[in-house]
């Protein structure tokens, strides 16, 4: 059988216990050694064979899943974050299909999560957003026309923008021209959760010059919008003690 596991965002103690426990039992871990901490095959049993798919093909990859499938052996797949985001997931699953090897998904936290974490920051505050887009610039894989960063930067939600630390005065660009002030608050966490963690509030504008005055080139996450500012929200009416909800009577019903 083989196990998709979140690895979380790099600190090795945020995989799930779930995660962890199906590492210490793997025959067989497939790593994506470009962006999951090696620490976390400190977990793995000594006779464990460990692949980096940094350095593979999906064919490759499907060939040790086989091959380990075929042994009676249990593989762990290690995606960074969670793997349902650009985790390039689907593909591996369909081969597994056709080969009629069983395979299962356990969730990660997702560096998006871990980023928010590092600047102690709700991307959702009321009177502020109420929604976060996760997107990408276009990079070799193209993104849909009516998904461009012009048309998202028009909702003036919270944005997370992966995979695009290499293409920042192209990105404040279209989300200005989508409508962001260009003093909108926005921020770039490198690394979220790992050692070297940086985190840099800026604003939409000054995203290029912000990284590199930082030397941040990659893995990195892009913040935009006012939530970034973490002021002039409401505050929630879940814990206002006027308002009642179906675990607690408010003063407002007496
Ligand atoms: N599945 C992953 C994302 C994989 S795409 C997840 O859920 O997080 C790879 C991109 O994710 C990187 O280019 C970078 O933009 C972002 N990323 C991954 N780990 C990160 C981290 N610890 N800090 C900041 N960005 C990270």
């Amino acid at each position: 059988m083989v196990h998709i596991v979140g690895a979380g965002p790099g600190a090795p103690d945020l995989i799930t216990v779930r995660g962890k426990e199906l590492l210490e039992r793997a025959d067989v871990i497939i790593y994506a050694g470009s962006l999951v901490n090696p620490a976390l095959l400190d977990y793995r049993k000594a006779q464990c064979q460990v692949y980096d798919s940094a350095k593979m093909t999906l064919e490759e990859v499907i060939a040790v899943m086989a091959e380990a499938e075929l042994k009676g052996k249990m593989t762990v797949r290690l995606h960074t974050g969670d793997p349902c985001i650009y985790g390039a997931i689907r593909e591996q699953m369909d081969e597994l299909e056709v080969r009629g090897i069983p395979y299962d998904v356990c969730p990660g936290v997702s560096s998006f999560c871990g980023a928010a974490s590092a600047l102690k920051m709700e991307y959702t505050l009321p009177q502020v957003t109420q929604s976060v887009i996760i997107t990408r610039m276009a990079g070799r894989t193209p993104v849909p026309d009516r998904e461009s960063i012009a048309s998202f930067a028009a909702h003036g939600a919270t944005m997370v923008i992966f995979l695009s630390t290499g293409m920042l005065e192209q990105l404040s660009e279209e989300l200005i021209k989508g409508g962001y002030l260009p003093n909108t608050p926005a921020a770039i966490v490198y690394k979220a959760t790992w050692e070297d963690e940086k985190t840099i509030n800026c604003t939409v504008e000054s995203l290029g010059a912000s990284a590199r005055r930082e030397n941040i080139k990659k893995t990195a996450l892009i913040l935009v919008g006012n939530a970034v500012a973490q002021n002039g929200y409401e505050r929630s009416k879940l814990y206002d003690p006027v308002f009642s909800t179906e675990y607690r009577k408010g003063t407002g019903d007496e």
